[in-house]
């Protein structure tokens, strides 16, 4: 068992070091649990700090910007004398070059004077040397920049020195929580445990925590200015001396010779590496800035990962669990909101003061957090006008029950693969379905057509069965499993332990890798999951399955998606006949008649979701499987005649009456 600290810090970038030192200052215990420290966006940054040149509107984004612009003085030099390291806080202002022509309207925001309009021969009299296509610029003479690899080295420094616990090279592979309570952090080391918790792991937040952060990759390069003379070059001229932020282009010279050029912006998830096309467009933006550049010798190339959020505002505070504080998503502005979000998060912290700037950036504004509990719709849904009495039912029949939950419905669906999340609504609503799987991965990644989707749905109502879809091996699919459990905590089902396991590692057939399944099943269910894992139907596999303590089986009556019916039937029997948990056939069936068909066959419910949603009307086709399904049921437990070889009359003919 590892040390408790007061507070424990995930992720060791410029967040989580500043949040650690206010604490420590404060008098907390402190430790730090990082993967790796040079992989952190605070290394790849620019370290501009540039809320006016970023052009960030007025509001609240800009109040924290601003603010943390103030700190930047008094806290880099608190820094330094503390560790005796440069950070290279340098307020040398910001000129934003134009290529065409503005009329300056106003030179002032609030009153201030945050900005000045400089026609061509003024912006060349503040920085001689720009390319001859600039027309002129604004200059914000407030901002400012920061050396932030050097400020990253003196963070990490003075947390040393103060006694902070820092772990670099550890990686927190899961949130263990309990009753709304983080219990501890499970990592590639052991399980560590503390008073309280605070996420800063930037880019990688999501994968611990379901929060919509994502990376946005930045590539970029330096150059340094030519030692001693210029002699060589024609145009020689003085160094830079301030940023330049042009659109789509920025220069940022060091104190030091070193001449920063960023950054791109791309969609590519976690793909590493430089590439041409990046670098390419980073120097012909550069060049066409300050041409002078094309003679300076290239020193680095690297690239990073910004933490994004979909309103690109970062997510500060209060978390669904007491003792966990959230930090994170500071997008393009990491650097610059460190101080302001150290001192923030230290006062809700240490102090409980919840200043009121925070209440914008609190995670809930992308969820709409229920605070009832999910209560079982009643027996017969309002939507369906059975026309069977519903004690027939009742007297033959017992509810379905998995893992110690009991529904009425035996129909379960999902939420994948509709027009518009209208129809996918509404056919939830006639399928009279309780149970709903949902992707995590999609929903965690806004994929097309999953936006928004999470908050589509009233999950006081309905019981969500998140699933691994995506997942290609049985590691993957137990990450992506204890985020599942998270979502549906943040959406108020805070005892939801289900998980639908899917692995499938090939993509032509969708078919389940049964290794990697049970491999997965095996560590969920010792994790306390009820794990729903979907299989070929293999009654050997279910067998294991069974034994290692699933809460169902999912035998796939045919490919997923492919409407083909019940290709398996003989083989779902078996698993049927042997099965001490829940059969739930799944995938494969396209009309009401192979639904009807596997219920009869005493499947305990089915999982239908492409033959709804694909189909011209899905919500017509959604009551269709319901009825089916319950038809199927109740002709399961009613016992269907024998087949016979020869016709029997239906009137008998013994025992009537003759003439
Ligand atoms: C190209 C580029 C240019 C930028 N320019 C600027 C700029 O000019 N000005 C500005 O203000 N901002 C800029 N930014 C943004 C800024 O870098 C980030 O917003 C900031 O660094 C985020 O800091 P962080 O501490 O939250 O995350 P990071 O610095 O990314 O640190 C996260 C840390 O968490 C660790 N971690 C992740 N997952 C786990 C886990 N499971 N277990 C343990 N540890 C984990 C990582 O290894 C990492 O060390 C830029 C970013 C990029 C990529």
């Amino acid at each position: 068992m590892n040390a408790i600290s007061d507070v424990l810090i995930i992720g060791g970038g410029v967040v989580g070091l500043a949040i650690a030192i206010e604490l420590k200052l404060r008098g907390a215990t402190v430790s730090i649990l990082s993967r790796d420290f040079h992989a952190a966006a605070s290394h790849a940054a620019a370290g501009m700090l540039a809320p006016q040149a970023e052009a960030i509107p007025p509001g609240p984004m800009l109040d924290l910007c601003l603010r943390s612009r103030a700190l930047y003085p008094d806290w880099t030099r608190k820094l330094e004398e503390l560790t005796g390291l440069a950070t290279g806080y340098w307020p040398c202002g910001i000129l934003a070059p134009a290529y065409t022509q503005v009329e300056p309207d106003h030179c002032e925001d609030n009153g201030e004077w945050v900005k000045e309009w400089l026609d061509r021969d003024a912006i060349n009299l503040y920085q001689p040397g720009l390319g001859s296509e600039v027309s002129g610029g604004w200059w914000y003479p407030e901002d400012a920049q920061v050396d932030n690899r050097a400020l990253a080295l003196a963070l990490w420094t003075s947390a040393q020195s103060l006694g902070v616990d820092i772990r670099d090279g550890i990686t927190v592979e899961a949130i263990q929580q309990q009753q709304r309570q983080v219990v501890g952090v499970q990592t590639s080391c052991g399980v560590f445990r503390a008073k309280h918790y605070v996420l800063t792991a930037g880019a990688w937040s999501n994968e611990l925590l379901p929060v919509p952060v994502r990376p946005k990759k930045g590539q970029m390069l330096s150059v340094r200015v030519p030692e001693g003379n210029y002699g060589e070059y024609p145009d020689r001229l003085p160094p830079l001396a301030r940023v330049l932020f042009a659109p789509d282009i920025y220069i940022v010279p060091r104190r030091n010779g070193l001449i920063v050029i960023g950054a791109t912006s791309e969609e590519v998830g976690f793909t590493p590496h430089n590439t041409p096309t990046g670098i390419q467009s980073l120097l012909g933006r550069a060049i066409r800035l300050y041409p002078q550049l094309q003679h300076y010798p290239i020193q680095e190339f690297w690239w990073g990962f910004r933490p994004a959020t979909p309103d690109e505002l970062p997510i500060l505070g209060s978390s669904p669990c007491k003792n966990l504080t959230l930090a994170t998503g500071h997008y393009r502005n990491g650097i610059l909101l460190a101080p302001v979000t150290a001192i923030l998060i230290a006062d809700l912290i240490s102090e409980q003061k919840s200043d009121p700037l925070l209440l914008h950036f609190n995670y809930s504004r992308f969820y709409q957090v229920r605070s009832q509990k999910y209560t079982p719709p009643p027996l017969f849904l309002p939507s369906r006008q059975m026309q069977i009495n519903p004690t027939l039912e009742q007297s033959l029949d017992r509810p379905l029950t998995i893992a110690g939950r009991t529904f009425q419905s035996r129909l379960m669906t999902g939420t994948g693969k509709y027009r518009t999340l209208e129809e996918m609504q509404q056919s939830i609503t006639q399928s009279g379905c309780q149970i709903i799987t949902v992707a995590v991965r999609r929903v965690q990644s806004k994929a097309p057509g999953h936006e928004g989707l999470a908050e589509a749905l009233d999950w006081t109502k309905l019981w969500m069965l998140p699933n691994t879809a995506g997942c290609q091996t049985a590691q993957e699919a137990i990450r992506v499993a204890r985020l599942g459990r998270e979502m549906a905590k943040l959406l108020g089902q805070e005892d939801n332990n289900f998980v639908k396991l899917e692995v499938i590692p090939d993509p032509k057939y969708l078919l389940p890798d049964p290794i990697g399944t049970l491999e997965a099943a095996e560590q969920l269910v010792k994790e306390g999951f009820a794990v729903l894992p979907y299989i070929n139907a293999d009654p050997i596999l279910a067998r294991r399955l069974e034994d290692v303590g699933c809460a169902t089986v999912m035998p796939l009556a045919s490919p997923i998606g492919s409407g083909q019916g019940l290709k398996n039937a003989a083989n779902i029997q078996i698993i049927i006949e042997n099965a001490g948990v829940p059969v739930v056939v799944d995938a494969g069936i396209g009309t009401p008649s192979e639904a009807a068909q596997a219920m009869e066959l005493g499947a305990d419910a089915l999982l239908i979701n492409s033959a709804i949603a694909g189909a011209k009307n899905p919500a017509a086709m959604a009551r269709a499987m319901s009825l089916a399904t319950e038809a199927g049921r109740l002709a399961y437990l009613a016992g269907r005649i024998p087949v016979k070889n020869y016709a029997t009359a239906s009137s008998p003919l013994s025992g009537t009456i003759t003439s």
